[in-house]
């Protein structure tokens, strides 16, 4: 009996000493770099952000003209040849048109930058047009993407990409949240026209010492089903959420279900750009219980640090 207790508390101490805590990023910081509201620079309808989360500089979708992108973040002064990264959310136009532009242009000052792309399965899948025609463009995309010497990853699970920083891969669909066109049809795997739920949305978290930080691009897969999928993966409060998230013609009653359910998730900074709409932004702020500086509409030029919270364009403090 002392033999088989002695083994199972060595085995206790060999299980604790592989058991590794999970890496922490220290400093986040996240620009966005493409929305419709402006201070300087250009807005549009579209999104994109920069990351930079410690050493690892990750650029988050690419906006909706070739070079919005580009222009903003010269204003800015941020350096994005030196970004081998790049997130697509989904395959939305005002998500992906500066893609190959931005590869093209950055490759020739820096021949890693943008050199990997990571994308969710559905990503590529051919979408109908409204006239019953087939649209091609993000395979299209794709093969010229190679052509430049460019890496696609594609992702079906959750997964940490970095030390401590995670993509979710397709969101499983727990509740009805139903943040996109209806109308919208695609192809699936069995060559079926099926509705374009967007199968492929994803957003991307970092762990902080603060908490987790979710950044989306659309929110398509809707913003607490993202929530609830992260915290059963991470078991951590989502302290802040930035990005789009497709709240413009939610009814309030929803708007108030997701603002209760965000509170229960441990928000406390809320960034509302692109098409998470203006009017939900204040009804957020006041369900969930925020501060004016904590939730906000967010602009290009927008800056969300740790330690820090929003530093805000000059009109959207
Ligand atoms: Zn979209
Ligand atoms: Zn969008």
């Amino acid at each position: 009996m002392k033999k088989i207790s002695l083994l199972l508390s060595c085995l206790l101490t060999l299980c604790l000493l592989n058991a590794q805590p999970p890496h922490v990023v220290k400093h986040l910081k996240i620009t966005v770099l493409s929305t419709m509201l402006a201070n300087a620079g250009l807005g549009e309808w579209g999104f994109s952000a920069l990351v930079e989360a410690d050493g690892t500089r990750i650029l988050f979708d690419t906006g909706s003209h070739d070079s919005t992108v580009l222009k903003n973040s010269r204003n800015l002064k941020l350096d994005l040849s030196t970004v081998p990264t790049l997130i697509l959310s989904h395959n939305h136009d005002d998500h992906t048109t500066g893609w190959l532009t931005l590869r093209k242009y950055l490759q020739s000052v820096q021949s890693n930058s943008l050199q990997v792309t990571h994308v969710a399965p559905g990503f590529l899948a051919t979408r109908m047009n409204a006239d019953g025609t087939e649209d091609h463009h993000r395979y299209q995309d794709s093969i010229a993407y190679a052509a430049m010497k460019g890496t696609l990853v594609s992702h079906d699970h959750f997964t940490e990409i970095f030390p401590g920083i995670y993509l979710t891969g397709p969101v499983p669909r727990r509740y009805p949240e139903t943040n996109y066109n209806t109308r919208g049809r695609y192809k699936n795997n069995a060559g079926e026209i099926v509705e374009d739920n967007i199968p492929e949305d994803m957003s991307l978290v970092i762990r902080t010492e603060e908490g987790l930080v979710l950044l989306s691009g659309c929110g398509h897969s809707g913003i607490i089903n993202n929530t609830s999928y992260i915290q059963a993966q991470l078991h951590q409060p989502i302290y802040t959420a930035i990005g789009g998230f497709h709240l413009f013609n939610t009814p309030d009653d929803k708007i108030q279900w997701t603002a209760k359910e965000l509170k229960a998730a441990g928000i406390k900074y809320f960034m509302g750009a692109h098409c998470t709409g203006i009017e939900p932004v204040y009804q957020i702020r006041e369900w969930a219980g925020l501060k004016r500086g904590d939730c906000r509409v967010g602009a290009v030029g927008d800056v969300f640090e740790t330690g820090k919270g929003f530093i805000a364009a000059a009109l959207a403090r």
